[in-house]
């Protein structure tokens, strides 16, 4: 499955991608990583697109192509976390599944509040053994993930402030974007970790076994699993 997930930094989109991926067997691809190690690479590309990620600007659609193109046509099924980010972007990635013969299954949309996505990124660590994502007060790092756990240099309040000023200016459009082509499913993710992906897991059932699985959605491993068998 080639799935995009959407919505405003803190929404969760890293902490369920990474269970989605895995449900469903796809690679997981987390664009602010590949931008944060192309960076710590200093590579010219890096080094072009530092500036921006440093003041929480997002980079010039042009060099995020260029930097996920080989990763995007090279894997057959996808979670896509964090691209498209503009609508300039969702043409381009268009343009590349057209060239390729391939289509977007789903574009799930992580719908929550400013507030919260304020608490969420203000707690927000990961950890630089596993890559998982945790928060200091609702999620916090169980003891067998060895760490460190570290907080990320653009969750500061003047950057969490702009990162969201830019989603709702720059990425907020996609949803209509894709509503028009029907692929939108808006997901509440003011909820528990577990909900939420529940509540995804059930939005990408097809339209027929859509009713049972979203009474299932209360985030329990059962209606999880099954849900995810559907899926594959
Ligand atoms: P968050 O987890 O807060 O949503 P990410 O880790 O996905 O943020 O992205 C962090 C930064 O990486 C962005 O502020 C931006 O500088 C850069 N970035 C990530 N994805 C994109 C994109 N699709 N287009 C442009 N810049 C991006
Ligand atoms: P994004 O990739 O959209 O920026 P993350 O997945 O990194 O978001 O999550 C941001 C923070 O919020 C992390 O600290 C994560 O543990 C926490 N978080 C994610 N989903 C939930 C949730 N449903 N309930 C509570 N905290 C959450």
């Amino acid at each position: 499955m080639r799935i995009v997930l959407l919505g405003p930094p803190g929404a969760g989109k890293g902490t369920q991608a990474q269970r989605l991926a895995a449900l469903i067997g796809a690679r997981h691809i987390p664009v602010g990583e590949i931008v944060r190690s192309e960076i710590a690479a200093g590579t010219p590309l890096g080094n072009q697109i530092r500036e921006y990620n440093d003041q929480g600007e997002l980079v010039p659609d042009d060099l995020i192509v260029q930097l996920l193109l080989p990763i995007v046509v090279n894997e057959r099924s996808w979670v896509l976390d964090g691209f498209p980010r503009t609508c300039g972007q969702a043409d381009a990635l268009d343009a590349i599944l057209t060239e390729t013969r391939t289509a977007l299954d789903a574009v799930v949309a992580l719908d929550i509040p400013d507030d919260l996505v304020i608490a969420r990124l203000s707690g927000r660590l990961q950890s630089q053994a596993t890559g998982r994502i945790y928060h200091t007060l609702d999620n916090p790092p169980p003891a067998d993930d060895p760490g460190p756990f570290v907080r990320r240099a653009d969750d500061t309040p003047e950057h969490i402030a702009r990162r969201l000023e830019v989603y709702h200016a720059e990425s907020e459009p996609l949803e209509a974007y894709y509503a028009e082509r029907g692929l939108l499913r808006q997901i509440d993710a003011t909820g528990s970790i577990d909900a939420v992906t529940a509540a995804i897991i059930s939005a990408l059932q097809p339209p027929a076994s859509n009713t049972p699985a979203r009474k299932d959605a209360t985030g329990d491993q059962t209606a999880q699993k099954r849900a995810s068998d559907e899926v594959t």
